[in-house]
């Protein structure tokens, strides 16, 4: 509950009918901000991992300290068009439309062990391409961490179908 009762829910935001879940709420309150990070750092700090991978925005703000405390580097998975180098992209599908993530070419190597790291995970598309991009320049996604899951729309099983292993501090209905 030092996780989950930190969240903000704005509702109609940023559509109509949309049940937003604020995590800055959380980042802002230094109990909430540490246990998210220790939490994340506690799982993993025995597993063989080589990076943590974030996707842009707010797994950028999650993954950071989590990679700093595991002793990692940190890679950022972006919105098209905002790395500086050569990078590999992957378009997913959104609820109207489409979206593309980009990841330096050289951000990953053969045989990494990959953490991938977002504040939430809804359809799940966005982490399944990102996992996608990871596996297709030769990593291992470990596994797939949020803060929230909103397991009634069913990203987590669609992870998990895709063979990923999936893990969130919280859920919302
Ligand atoms: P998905 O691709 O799983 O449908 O959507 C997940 C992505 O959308 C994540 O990158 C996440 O940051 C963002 N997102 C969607 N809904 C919410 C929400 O209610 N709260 C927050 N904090 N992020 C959301």
């Amino acid at each position: 509950m030092q996780i989950k009762s930190r969240i903000r829910t704005i509702a109609h935001y940023p559509h109509e009918g949309i049940m937003f879940r604020d995590i800055t709420t959380l980042l802002k309150d230094p109990v909430g901000l540490r246990a998210t990070i220790q939490e994340i750092t506690n799982r993993y700090k025995k597993l063989e991992i080589d990076k943590v991978a974030g996707i842009e925005s707010r797994g950028f703000i999650i993954g950071t300290p989590v990679a700093y405390e595991l002793g990692l580097g940190f890679v950022p998975i972006r919105k098209k068009g905002k790395l500086p180098a050569e990078t590999r992209g992957r378009d997913y599908q959104l609820e109207y439309g489409s979206d593309r993530i980009e990841i330096h070419v050289d951000a990953i190597q053969k045989g990494d062990r990959v953490l991938l790291v977002d504040d939430l995970i809804a359809t799940g598309g966005t982490a399944e391409a990102a996992a996608a991009l990871i596996q297709e320049m030769g990593g291992e996604v470990v596994e797939c961490c949020f803060v929230i899951d909103l397991p009634d729309v069913g990203g987590r099983l669609r992870l998990e179908n895709q063979g990923l292993k999936v893990f969130a501090l919280c859920d919302f209905e």
